[in-house]
């Protein structure tokens, strides 16, 4: 007898705010959030920036029937890769896109009518056959088909944004991005909700020296996402939504300096897989 599949993430794309290509990005990625979280054929991807394309390429190798796809939010490095994202046009797959940071589904479809529409795009969003979106509210648990489970909670970023946690045979993932630190009352439900969680993706996009400046952009540090780890006993914080500006080097240090706060330290690197 087989037992369940078990649960796993890959990171298609782990850079913030825009795709930064180039010699200083090329060890831990250049392209923007995209996650494909699975349990055998049970799959959900997260966010479609600009690391989509390539999943999308790696889909069509093996198509699944349909799959969910959640996007954290709407700011364009995290949907900048639904265009190239080829599945969205093969009508061989059934996806269902969410978002829960507006107030019905008109929110999201606007959304991609607008970055899918000439002269901006060449294609028009009515040519994503493969596509179907639907609305949620930031907290809500999303009632879906497939055996991982889906929990939400509203983060505290410009135009609003939502952390999920998916659970699936006893092991958990949570992706608190794209987030802001400082609301005592957000923080307190982040805190709640990533509670003794296997892996978090947290938004490191500064430090805590860099962050005096960015007060109120959206992002926090990682020292806040060791802190937060370390409180709430997760097991595996991962560094991600790196600064455009943060070459290789860099998070090769802020990885060290992270370790030896919290031994369970991950920096976020395109392609990276993790196996809760
Ligand atoms: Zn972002
Ligand atoms: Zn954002």
């Amino acid at each position: 007898m087989s037992s369940s599949p078990s649960l796993s993430m890959k990171l298609w794309g782990v850079r913030g705010s825009t795709p930064t290509p180039g010699q200083t990005t090329l060890r831990y990625g250049g392209e923007t959030t995209c996650f494909e979280v699975r349990a055998g054929d049970d799959a959900i991807l997260i966010d479609c920036g600009s690391g989509a394309r390539n999943l999308g390429v790696a889909l069509h190798a093996a198509p699944p029937r349909a799959l969910d796809l959640f996007f954290t939010h709407t700011h364009l490095d995290h949907i900048c890769g639904l265009p190239f994202f080829s599945p969205a046009y093969d009508d061989r797959f059934e996806i269902t896109a969410w978002a829960g940071h507006f107030p019905d589904r008109a929110g999201l479809v606007d959304i991609i009518c607008r970055i899918m529409s000439p002269p901006i795009f060449p294609v028009a969003a009515n040519k994503l056959r493969a596509v179907s979106f639907r609305n949620f509210r930031a907290g809500d648990t999303v009632a879906r088909d497939g055996p991982i489970t889906l929990r939400s909670v509203a983060l505290n970023h410009p135009g609003g944004a939502t952390g999920y946690r998916l659970e699936h045979g006893g092991k958990s993932i949570c992706i608190i991005t794209d987030h802001e630190h400082g609301d005592p009352e957000v923080d307190r439900a982040v805190r709640r909700f990533v509670q003794d969680a296997d892996v978090m993706i947290y938004d490191a996009m500064y430090t805590d020296a860099e962050y005096p400046r960015f007060v109120g952009w959206g992002h926090s540090t990682w020292e806040k996402g060791v802190e937060l780890a370390l409180e709430a006993g997760v097991r595996q914080p991962v560094l991600f939504h790196h600064d455009p500006r943060r070459s290789d080097d860099e998070l090769d240090a802020i990885g060290e300096a992270a370790a030896a706060r919290h031994p369970g330290v991950l920096v976020a690197r395109e392609g990276m897989v993790l196996t809760p």
